[in-house]
């Protein structure tokens, strides 16, 4: 069942006294300026149709919702075990910029949607890309059909300024030999994907592609194959939420990625991408009435990949 804009802001409505329950992220300063009342929903459909309710067609910073376009990126130029033999495959079972796990496996992070995952993903783009921040931002563009997508400046330089966990996170990867460039460059790129400011609206446009096997909003041809887009998907709805993986395969049933900007993808595999935003978090760092919300919208309309 496709869900109707009444629908949707009747989910908003229930969610909404969750408001006031979670945290904005505040450790990274200029996120803990964007107002906690904040809440928007978008579907876009397979075949194009996009329903949305409250604020919806607001930016916001979309954080490690970027580390899913990061990797979807390093699909289209690298092997697989390229890939593969840099980063794991395996839910972390700790929180998103946990570094526990890297000195005991050898530098190599569990998966490419936690920090460290992550920034071996944008070290792979620096080796391979001649201007890895412009790709990003034309790939990015082209999925939204939006050419007015940019990166949140502020938000990239004050994540710099309070950059010591991720610069970490990756010298300890370096010090392994699994990074392959200088760190601050990598560093400011990762930040600057992390910092890309998008709405709800254009969220959902971005990520049909993993409800349509490969296959952009509007295109003809696959960015990634059909069975590229089956690993992602597989991926995101063992990793995407770090920590909080289980239990939101628990509740929401959907192949998901969240950020700290309080961004949530899901995909229904063959019908329809979901963007969620408030921008208070749960203890793992996922938005908790955007969760609330996916999981309503799951019950309602009855899907789950389950
Ligand atoms: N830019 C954030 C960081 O690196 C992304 C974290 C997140 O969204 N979970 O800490």
């Amino acid at each position: 069942m496709k869900p109707t804009e009444q629908l949707l802001n009747e989910i908003l409505d229930e969610v909404r006294p969750l408001i006031g329950k979670g945290k904005v992220a505040d450790y990274i300063p200029a996120l803990a300026e964007v107002p906690a009342s904040k809440l928007g929903i978008a579907v876009c459909y397979n075949d194009g149709e996009i329903i949305q309710a409250g604020d919806s067609e607001e930016g916001f910073s979309i954080q490690s919702i970027s580390k899913a376009l990061s990797l979807t990126l390093a699909m289209t130029l690298y092997q697989p075990d390229e890939i593969w033999q840099r980063v794991g495959k395996e839910p972390s079972g700790h929180a998103f910029n946990s570094m526990i796990q890297l000195e005991l496996e050898n530098g190599i992070p569990r998966n490419p949607f936690i920090n460290a995952g992550a920034l071996v993903v944008s070290d792979l783009l620096h080796s391979r890309l001649s201007a890895p921040q412009y790709r990003m931002l034309e790939l990015v563009r082209g999925l939204a059909q939006n050419p007015h997508i940019c990166y949140d400046k502020v938000v990239a330089a004050s994540e710099m300024q309070h950059s010591d966990r991720n610069a970490s996170i990756a010298y300890l990867m370096r010090s392994f030999g699994n990074f392959d460039n200088e760190v601050m460059p990598v560093l400011t790129n990762y930040f600057s994907y992390c910092a890309l400011k998008m709405s709800c609206v254009d969220l959902a446009k971005t990520f049909s592609y993993l409800a349509n096997k490969g296959l952009p909003l509007g295109a003809k041809k696959t960015i990634i194959t059909q069975t590229q887009c089956k690993q992602m998907n597989a991926l995101l709805a063992t990793c995407g939420l770090y920590d909080g993986a289980g239990e939101f395969a628990y509740r929401v049933g959907m192949p998901g990625k969240s950020g700290v900007g309080g961004g949530i993808i899901a995909i229904v595999p063959g019908e329809m991408a979901i963007a969620v935003w408030s921008p208070e978090l749960d203890p793992s760092g996922n938005s908790l009435a955007g969760t609330a919300a996916l999981e309503l919208l799951a019950e309602r309309i009855g899907r789950s990949i389950f």
